[in-house]
């Protein structure tokens, strides 16, 4: 028998964690010395202290830290299950928020401050649970493993990757829990099953220099380059419809034309602006994206610039090859191509879950019984979670969690990464409490 501890006790723990991860500010901006998770697996690790946890700090880089801790199972080769949470958070824009971003104010029943919804409030749950169930001092049947992770946010490079690749006997886990779902989409919530892939590419824009008081004629590498971005940001590529996209239709409360056209690839693009908020999540589920977000071009103002860089994200579906996206680039850069030269060949698989597993059906019951009955939408996950290093050695990932029943898709998805990103002690106290009854039934 478990016993069940106070609702109101795990819900006020992971307030107070959640706070001082914010306060630490842990902020991942891409270089290799930032982000210095050190701190927030430190506040982890004091959290844990006193509960008989053994606990391993790994550190691949100075200050890139990793929590990593097991509650180890009663019954050996019983299957084990991993919450894994990262500590790092994206940079901000201190100008557009209304309170300070590393405050961790607790206002009104909410919790402000970056990485209160990207993760940092998942992971303090995570914590919470831990230590609830290694407190309670009766062992379940696999192992609980808990992995505070640093990196997310730019590519796990000293994070999941490193860890699934050099230390699989410390993060091993049978099935995993991370970012992100509980998300309301009608009478559903959001359980991650999957995420798109990624493939690496920029075009090399080659002109001709000269002086800058001569345009006429000349060949610009930033002209060239402007009209390459226009035409990959008209392109619209091949609509695939597939299963994950039907059911998020069905689970939408749409007008009946609206939802035929929706599940059709020849008309999904024509109503997309009739989605709203909807619309990024629909247009990103069913097509490959390609975003530029770099531009490297020119280095004087009388200088026509002979050289131009353009970086693209791209996000693939599952089932596309690398041969699709170049073949994509090639139609859009048309005639452009003997001075547009795409390079790159980073190539990052798609990854999807099975949803007939016995984790999936504790999931939907714990999500039934905290919210009245709603049931689990399966979605795919536009953008990358650490979810894809564990499917890739075949350990089923979902990105789990759950909101109180105001939030929609599209606030969600603004304060990921946005400004004002906060999150309300209600979904807190909703993830605590079903991830403690998915562990606890998990594992009984
Ligand atoms: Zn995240």
């Amino acid at each position: 028998m478990t016993v069940l501890p106070d609702p109101e006790r795990l819900t006020g723990e992971t307030v107070e964690l959640l706070q001082a991860l914010i306060r630490n500010a842990c902020v991942n901006e891409g270089t290799v010395d930032s982000g210095q998770e050190i701190r927030n697996a430190r506040t982890i690790a004091d959290y844990l202290d006193g509960v008989g946890l053994d606990i391993e700090i790994v550190e691949p880089q100075p200050g890139r830290a990793s929590l990593v801790t097991r509650v180890p199972g009663r019954v050996p080769g019983a299957p084990s299950l991993g919450l894994v949470g990262h500590t790092d958070v994206v940079p901000v824009e201190p100008d557009g928020w209304t309170r300070d971003p590393f405050g961790g104010e607790l206002v009104d029943g909410w919790v402000w401050g970056r990485g209160a919804i990207d993760m940092l409030g998942l992971t303090a749950a995570y914590a919470v649970v831990t230590r609830a169930v290694a407190a309670a001092g009766v062992p379940l049947s696999g192992d609980l493993l808990l992995a505070a992770v640093a990196d997310e946010e730019h590519g796990s490079v000293w994070g999941v990757d490193w860890l699934t690749t050099h230390r699989w006997d410390l993060v091993r886990a049978d099935h995993v829990l991370t970012e992100s779902g509980g998300v309301p989409v009608g009478t559903h919530r959001t359980l991650a099953v999957g995420e798109k892939g990624g493939a690496g590419r920029r075009l090399r824009v080659v002109g001709t220099p000269g002086h800058g008081s001569g345009p006429y004629g000349s060949r610009n590498a930033i002209v060239l380059a402007a009209e390459a971005v226009r035409r990959i940001a008209a392109l619209r590529g091949p609509v695939v419809v597939g299963d994950l996209w039907r059911r998020y239709v069905d689970a939408l409360d749409l007008p009946a034309d609206v939802r035929e056209a929706a599940l059709d690839p020849d008309r999904l693009d024509d109503v997309l602006p009739l989605l709203g908020a909807l619309a990024p999540v629909a247009h990103a589920t069913t097509h490959t994206t390609v975003a530029p977000t770099v531009l490297h071009a020119g280095s004087k103002p009388n200088v026509i610039p002979g050289l131009a860089e353009v970086v693209l994200d791209i996000r693939v579906l599952p089932g596309a090859r690398p041969a699709d996206v170049d073949g994509l680039l090639a139609e859009a850069i048309g005639d452009l191509g003997p001075f547009v030269h795409v390079e790159g060949d980073r190539w990052g698989e798609p990854s999807l879950s099975p949803t007939d597993t016995e984790l999936y059906r504790v999931i939907e019951k714990a999500v039934g019984d905290r919210t009245g009955g709603a049931a689990v939408l399966p979605t795919l996950g536009t953008g990358g979670t650490d979810g894809r290093f564990y499917r890739r050695r075949g350990t089923p990932a979902y990105g789990f969690g759950l909101l109180s029943p105001d939030w929609d898709p599209g606030t969600w998805r603004g304060l990921f990464h946005g400004n004002d990103e906060r999150v309300d002690v209600a979904s807190l106290r909703l993830t605590a409490t079903a991830l403690h009854d998915v562990v606890t039934t998990f594992l009984r």
